[in-house]
């Protein structure tokens, strides 16, 4: 064997609930789960390497269903903006200055950032794919579900007005699902790695070429994972494209495009209706509360559709704007933002902002045979968190166990002490293993003061209400 954890309180979430075990033992052999169980009985001396799970959680490690890492280079650079100016005046004017090496630093500082805090299989969404994940997820042996981001609108609409329709241009389109399919050529028999097809949204991809993703999805048996429904300014470009009507949903639906292939992310601008709808069709959802929560100002529906049967997962989206990749802090805004929402303190408990964040999250990404609970034969997915904290004391197991409301309200992801992913330890008393942090912070600070000097001018131009702020002194 060459891991055990002892001793330990285990969640499983083997079942229809976390499957708690006291005293619980995990052992880990070839990157895969051997044993799950109480400690009695377990054969685990001759283990090459034991970690004494005293007063720590072992679990599942997290899964972030819909997550930009290269962007988060630019962390604190877009929020407190109009909805209408998050993305052409305020995200857009500093993204348009990135080169590759900048993206792959970015990406690096939020895979970092969310391996610390606990997440192990990253669904990542980007531009250069390819390139991500040769220099950021393959070195470092970190699960990705990745998706090359395809559109057919370019970067010079900074100055367009709400209503102007994006111009479509097929020959980028094209070019971009030739780099997807290069990413599914090389990588699709990586163990690590699951492959998707990425339409960025509805507002700037064709119906055209959304019909030929679907059908090369369709080939390569894999899924779709788009952006649905992304509140007014999408939907001004679905109504003055499509008719006053139109709606993401509808004209996804009139054209054959919602089914169990498709993954979609957001979907706040979306009513009750549209969501029975999906969740009829089998459209999985991930939600971001915090990337929505400042980018839109609005909740993410995710506890209507979870309510509904669907099957739905947690994200962080991209760290400018909602500023992290902590799935633990996300869990606990997903629900208390849904409990507000709802003015209804029971809806999202805090088991099953859990199950969203594990399992909930491998079955939309089409992984969970693989990862997302802790049973044997499955991938070694694993993280331990330190109860000893200030913050998470007391924990009490009689007459229930507190520590599973405190690991969604009170955590905040830096008691996640060891990081396992197919069985490689990648984090180790809190440390990284092969990692050099400090290194990968200092190569960040450099390259975002050179992005956001040679923006300067681009973003004073675009105008957006940050350059107001600024000028009155408050950035
Ligand atoms: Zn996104």
């Amino acid at each position: 064997m060459d891991i055990a954890i002892i001793n330990t309180w285990l969640l499983t979430f083997q079942g229809d609930n976390l499957g708690i075990i006291q005293d619980g033992a995990l052992g880990i052999e070839d990157g895969k789960i051997s044993y799950v169980g109480s400690t009695d009985g377990f054969n685990y001396k001759e283990a090459d390497r034991i970690i004494e799970g005293t007063d720590h959680v072992a679990m599942p490690g997290l899964i972030n269903g819909h997550i930009h890492t290269p962007l988060t280079l630019l962390r604190g650079g877009a929020q407190d903006l109009p909805e209408i100016e998050w993305m052409n005046k305020g995200i857009l004017p500093l993204a348009m200055h990135m080169t590759l090496e900048d993206l792959i630093c970015g990406s690096k500082l939020g895979v970092l950032e969310g391996l610390r805090t606990g997440t192990t299989t990253f669904a990542e969404y980007t531009i250069n794919a390819v390139d991500i994940l040769e220099k950021v997820y393959l070195p470092w042996q970190v699960r990705v579900v990745a998706t090359e981001m395809i559109n057919e609108v370019g970067f010079g609409r900074t100055h367009l007005k709400p209503i102007d329709l994006y111009e479509f241009d097929r020959s980028k389109g094209e070019n971009e699902l030739k780099r997807a399919q290069e990413l599914f050529q090389k990588f699709r028999s990586e163990e690590l790695v699951t492959c998707m097809y990425g339409p960025q949204a509805l507002d700037m991809v064709s119906l055209d070429l959304l019909k030929t993703i679907k059908e090369q999805a369709i080939e390569q048996n894999a899924g779709i994972h788009m952006h649905v429904a992304q509140g007014q300014r999408e939907r001004l470009q679905i109504t003055g494209r499509y008719g006053k009507n139109a709606s993401t949903v509808k004209v996804l639906h009139k054209n054959g495009l919602l089914g169990p292939f498709l993954l979609a992310a957001h979907c706040h601008d979306t009513n009750e209706k549209e969501r029975e709808l999906m969740v009829k069709e089998g459209v999985k959802m991930v939600a971001c509360p915090s990337a929505i929560g400042m980018i839109d100002g609005i909740v993410p529906p995710v506890g209507h559709y979870v309510e509904l049967g669907g099957s739905a997962g947690l994200g962080t989206d991209q760290a400018a704007g909602p500023g992290s990749h902590n799935l633990f802090r996300e869990m606990r805004t997903a629900s208390l933002l849904t409990k507000t929402l709802h003015r209804d303190p029971t809806v999202l408990p805090a088991w099953k902002a859990l199950q969203l964040a594990t399992i909930g999250g491998a079955k939309i990404l089409g992984i969970a045979s693989k990862v997302g609970s802790l049973e044997v034969g499955k991938q070694a997915d694993v993280i331990t968190l330190n109860l000893r904290h200030l913050h998470l004391t007391p924990t009490v197991s009689r007459p229930f166990r507190n520590f599973i409301p405190n690991l969604v309200y009170s955590t905040n992801g830096t008691e996640v002490d060891n990081v396992i992913i197919n069985g490689k330890v990648i984090l180790s008393k809190g440390k990284f293993v092969n990692i050099d942090e400090q290194a990968i912070i200092e190569e960040a600070n450099i390259r975002a003061k050179r992005i956001f000097e040679s923006a300067s001018e681009d973003w004073k131009k675009a105008n957006s209400k940050l350059v107001k702020y600024t000028q009155e002194g408050w950035l």
